[in-house]
């Protein structure tokens, strides 16, 4: 028997791949639709589950393919606002976390798609853990499964990692997630945030998939930003706002932009008429997060009546303001705050 490395990983696949698996088979191109509602939307976890698929079907392709699935090996219930945080083992021992949120009757999912990541930002806990790997298309698409054990009425791609470098694994996990073999999100409830690489926010303007994009913005100059955000170094807010304007225009939909408040850092008055006038003219709202603490990371959370006068300035020069509270801030779930060791 083949090892399981040799074989192929049938989750995270599509159709036009399983046509292919199915013809090196010799078997017809329609079985394919079987593997993808087996793997997709019966969440098979081995082949010998197929039952519609004869015995000698599926031990032929047990031989070439296996299914991988992540393992659950840990969950954390806030007892704040009941936000839920899960910790996966993947086939190589590295972990991921991934949250589920309740807000009314609103449910989101919040998805990884990296081990670590490479963008550093100084005030991220995972920034600070550094970049192990991508996930692929099977391992992001799987949190999504694991966390709608209930139907999830949203889903945010803003766990650990940055979505645009991992693109075509997000992408493709995404279009599965949308499917209606898989979870049937409409597109319009899936968001993505990016700390900024414009050429790929260019690239998701001119895809069909019709996402939502948020932009981390985090500081309102270049200056400021090129020490929060190295990543600004090479992609400044000028090539920036204009991806994100086009992205707006293109797809007809407002750009979120993230602005996460960092106590004496960007939350002065200046920094608010600052940022008020770098978003002017682009179709956006702006979602205040105040900081949430990182062990050992010199940033703190402005005090309330700071944030409210920050929000209360901003308000009127801009047009959409929204002040997000984090959840699961108590179980180390909040945003910027996700963190493994392997
Ligand atoms: N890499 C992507 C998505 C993951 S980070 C990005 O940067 O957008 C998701 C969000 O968490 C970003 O808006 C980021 O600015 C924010 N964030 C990071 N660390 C945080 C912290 N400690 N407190 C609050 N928000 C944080
Ligand atoms: Fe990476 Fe986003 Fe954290 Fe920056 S804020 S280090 S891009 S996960």
């Amino acid at each position: 028997m083949k090892k399981e490395t040799q074989k192929i990983n049938l989750k995270g696949l599509w159709l036009e791949d399983y046509e292919k698996i199915m013809e090196d088979l010799g078997e017809k191109r329609f079985r394919a639709r079987q593997l993808a509602s087996w793997i997709y939307s019966k969440k098979a976890t081995d082949i010998s589950q197929m039952s519609d698929l004869s015995r000698d079907l599926r031990d032929r392709l047990n031989q070439i393919a296996y299914i991988e699935t992540i393992k659950p090996v840990k969950s954390q219930i806030s007892q704040k606002d009941y936000s839920e945080k899960f910790l996966f083992e993947l086939s190589d021992k590295e972990k991921i976390e991934s949250v589920l949120m309740w807000e009314g009757k609103r449910v989101t999912a919040c998805i990884s798609t990296q081990v670590g990541c490479p963008l550093g930002c100084t005030f991220c806990a995972t920034g600070k853990m550094g970049f192990k790997r991508n996930l692929t298309t099977g391992e992001i698409t799987d949190q999504a499964f694991a966390l709608s054990t209930l139907p999830i009425s949203n889903l945010v791609v803003m766990g650990m990692g940055e979505p645009l470098m991992n693109y075509e694994n997000t992408l493709q996990a995404l279009r599965i997630i949308n499917n209606e073999v898989g979870l049937s999100l409409t597109a319009g409830k899936i968001t993505v945030s990016t700390a900024g690489i414009p050429k790929m926010i260019d690239q998701l303007a001119e895809e069909n998939l019709k996402v939502s994009l948020a932009v981390s913005l985090n500081a309102p100059t270049n200056e400021k930003r090129n020490q929060l955000m190295p990543v600004n170094k090479k992609y400044p807010l000028e090539g920036l706002l204009k991806s994100a304007k086009n992205f707006a225009k293109k797809k007809k939909k407002r750009v979120t932009f993230e602005y996460v408040l960092m106590k004496d850092v960007n939350d002065s008055e200046k920094d608010a008429l600052a940022l008020s006038k770098l978003v002017t003219g682009i179709p956006c709202k702006i979602n205040l997060i105040p900081y949430n603490p990182v062990p050992d990371l010199p940033y703190d959370r402005p005090a309330e009546e700071k944030i409210a006068a920050f929000r209360d300035y901003l308000y009127p020069r801009c047009p959409s303001v929204t002040l997000r509270r984090s959840k699961g801030e108590d179980i180390f779930a909040a945003c910027g705050q996700l963190q493994t060791q392997s």
